[in-house]
């Protein structure tokens, strides 16, 4: 079986010790100094009551990124754990402009970091790695046509554009023009959608953002019109199991959509979100999380197949 992780934040997914390297170098003062009395402030270890208290376990690990090196360093060590986990290929994302919101680096400078220490990861491990930009909607649009802007600077290195944030707060139709944008550079378009927002949330991304993957996705089980249109128009679902049951966007593994949209004939995935701060790895998801959503082998291995189909290697960097 190729293992494929479409949805996966490299900004969600520095190590605790790097965290821990970085905040000495830079002199930023963590609230604990050694791995064990560190991790509970980074990472989840019991659902938070929504998408917003998830997202403030990503303080520390941003807090300490000062500088471009620091960012190179946080892709190289992403790609050596997708080799470490035995990925075949890593669709990694990230938000230039939420790396440098800590320490007022240029997301420009983060960009060219960010594909570096990726292109060095993937030549050293030897991972196919597909890039895509993340648009942090949490901070509006206008900051977004700024991050769009640094992004572009690098267009033939990065391959999709997202949207990722407080969904609630930020609706889809604030960035049509940003999407617009990113469509007649070339690039494929995924969306944070359907996870703290409800089933016209996800109808916004296809139709106003031209959304070819949507991100967790998990209330289109909401609108059987929607679930036939998915399967139809052939638009995957990056699924993330531990991550939507940390959100609160299910209240258990049981209760994830993610058998249904597959019974249901839609491209539906299985990814890992952000694994550090979500502390799991894509065995957890494959082994654990998907026998508990109620998937058997069967469906786990469409869900593997449905990756490869969706996945955008043509998108990867060299
Ligand atoms: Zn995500």
């Amino acid at each position: 079986m190729t293992r494929i992780d479409l949805h996966r934040h490299l900004d969600g997914n520095i190590r605790l010790q790097t965290i821990l390297e970085l905040a000495d170098k830079n002199g930023i003062v963590l609230p604990a100094r050694d791995p064990d009395s560190l991790r509970p402030h980074v990472t989840i270890s019991s659902p938070q009551p929504g998408l917003t208290d998830f997202l403030e376990k990503f303080r520390w690990p941003i807090a300490v990124l000062a500088t471009p090196d620091d960012c190179r360093r946080v892709a190289r060590e992403n790609v050596e754990d997708a080799f470490r986990e035995r990925l075949d290929h890593v669709e990694l994302r990230f938000s230039p402009v939420f790396m440098a919101s800590a320490n007022g680096m240029g997301p420009a400078a983060v960009v060219e970091a960010v594909v570096d220490g990726a292109r060095a990861g993937s030549r050293e491990f030897g991972v196919p790695v597909t890039l895509i930009g993340v648009l942090s909607r949490t901070f509006g649009a206008e900051t977004c046509f700024r991050e769009l802007d640094a992004l572009l600077g690098f267009r033939d290195r990065i391959a999709a554009l997202d949207l990722a944030g407080d969904e609630a707060g930020f609706p889809a139709r604030l960035f049509e023009p940003h999407f617009r944008k990113a469509r007649n550079t070339g690039w494929r378009i995924t969306i944070h959608a359907g996870e703290a927002a409800g089933p016209e949330s996800i109808r916004e991304a296809i139709d106003l953002l031209g959304a070819e993957r949507i991100g967790h996705g998990t209330r289109a089980v909401e609108d059987p019109a929607l679930m036939d249109e998915l399967a139809e128009k052939e638009i995957g679902i990056e699924s993330c199991l531990t991550s939507n049951v940390q959100t609160s966007a299910v209240p258990s593994y049981a209760a994830h959509p993610l058998r249904r949209f597959l019974e249901h004939g839609i491209l539906a995935t299985i990814n890992t979100d952000d694994p550090a701060i979500s502390g799991i790895t894509f065995d957890h998801e494959i082994d654990i999380a998907a026998p508990e959503a109620g998937l058997t082998p069967e469906l786990v291995a469409l869900a593997m197949k449905n990756a490869e189909r969706i996945a955008w290697r043509d998108g990867c960097l060299k």
